[in-house]
């Protein structure tokens, strides 16, 4: 080829290449929004589809920042929805067990629903027996934006909990932002800043079955946590602040072990959580990048779920309050019908200072992401 006509051939080449790139580009920010009701007060509620390449989809809503179903294929291709949901808005408005939610301002217990800092003493709403639980972020309607980017689709929300809710001090502007990648990860960044001294603690509360929700308990799932020990509780699931060694206990998750293998133990952690309801405490040091904390694995679908995480803890519930909740497609969801890996800060750190402190001041930038990775095997 002469030397022009390369350059000519180079140049049509690389036009091309722009092309399908710019194509590329516009079809990952083409995210879908579909309306998802008003709440009782009258303010419209969304529901975002989000797509990658691979046909994987995850549905979230601007109610409460909270994931309605994400859809993955099995080892054939089978596409099955593994998250526990509602239908629709008033599920979510009325239900009581936090399903995909994005939770705060604290994650988990707090004792007695009260804890000092700085010298002053606060007073949380009681919601959980005498204890604080988890707080109101999943009632809340966030403002949603489109961020999209060669990252994949992704929506941020945003949300300012105001000094005073629900007994926290400082006002808080949270920022929760959800990347779905072409890798089927579901990433999700959290940030947040203060203008007082204040505790925080943010998860996400999926409820999964990599059967597909609704479709039978979770006992035969396996699961692995990357986690030596655990904060063992008291009658009201408060940590007894004990860091102990899972070692010969049936929280050992250190190998992929059925879910079912032993929850059903005589063992006093399992009696006094019903199950699995407990904190684990991850391997490794607790200021961390991200960190493969636990996996979750089907064997009859082939599913595996890899959650990995900045936070320093994992808390595994394993549904056992789920008392026949009227879920998605008439699915009725049962007694140990899904598994939580809450990545988290411990449970009731405000009054347990031996435990990574969730204490945010002005200036400082929270910051802590989850990544839950979908592959088959
Ligand atoms: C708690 C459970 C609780 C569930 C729903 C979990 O994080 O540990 O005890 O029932 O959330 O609120």
């Amino acid at each position: 080829m002469k030397r022009r006509e390369t350059i000519i051939v180079m140049l049509v080449v690389s036009i091309a290449t722009i092309f399908v790139s710019g194509l590329q580009a516009e079809a990952k920010s083409k995210m879908q929004k579909q309306s998802f009701g008003k709440t009782e007060d009258g303010q419209p509620v969304s529901l975002y589809i989000l797509t990658n390449k691979n046909g994987v989809e995850a549905a979230i809503t601007n109610y409460g920042g909270t994931v309605v179903s994400l859809i993955v294929p099995d080892r054939n291709g089978k596409r099955e929805d593994v998250v526990l949901g509602y239908d629709n808005l008033d599920g979510y408005a009325t239900g009581k067990a936090y399903i995909g939610a994005t939770v705060g301002r604290y994650a988990n217990r707090i004792a007695q629903a009260t804890f000092t800092l700085d010298g002053t003493t606060y007073t949380l709403a009681k919601n959980d027996g005498d204890n604080h639980l988890h707080g109101g972020f999943n009632k809340r309607v966030w403002t949603a934006k489109d961020v999209s980017s060669s990252a994949g689709q992704a929506l941020e929300l945003t949300y300012l909990s105001k000094g005073g809710e629900e007994g926290f001090p400082g006002n808080l502007p949270v920022k929760v932002v959800y990347t779905l990648t072409d890798e089927n990860e579901l990433r999700i960044d959290y940030t947040a800043t203060t203008d007082k001294d204040t505790v925080l603690n943010l998860t996400n509360h999926a409820y999964f079955n990599l059967a597909g929700q609704g479709n039978g308990d979770i006992l035969q799932q396996q699961i692995m946590i990357r986690a030596d020990r655990f904060t063992p509780i008291d009658a009201t699931s408060i940590p007894t602040g004990e860091l102990r060694s899972v070692k010969g206990t049936p929280f050992d998750f250190t190998k992929m072990t059925a879910i079912g293998a032993r929850i059903d133990q005589d063992d006093q952690q399992l009696k006094l959580g019903r199950g699995y309801d407990h904190n684990f405490v991850l391997n490794g040091d607790t200021m961390r990048a991200l960190f493969l904390a636990a996996q979750g694995y089907d064997p009859h679908s082939g599913r595996l779920l890899e959650v990995l995480t900045t936070e320093p803890g994992i808390q595994l519930y394993t549904g056992n309050f789920l008392d026949g909740i009227h879920g998605k497609d008439g699915k009725v969801y049962n007694r140990r019908y899904a598994f939580c890996f809450e990545t988290q800060h411990f449970p009731d750190s405000p009054n347990h200072p031996n435990f990574p402190t969730t204490e945010l001041k002005p200036g400082q930038h929270f910051q802590s992401t989850t990544v839950y990775k979908f592959s088959t095997k």
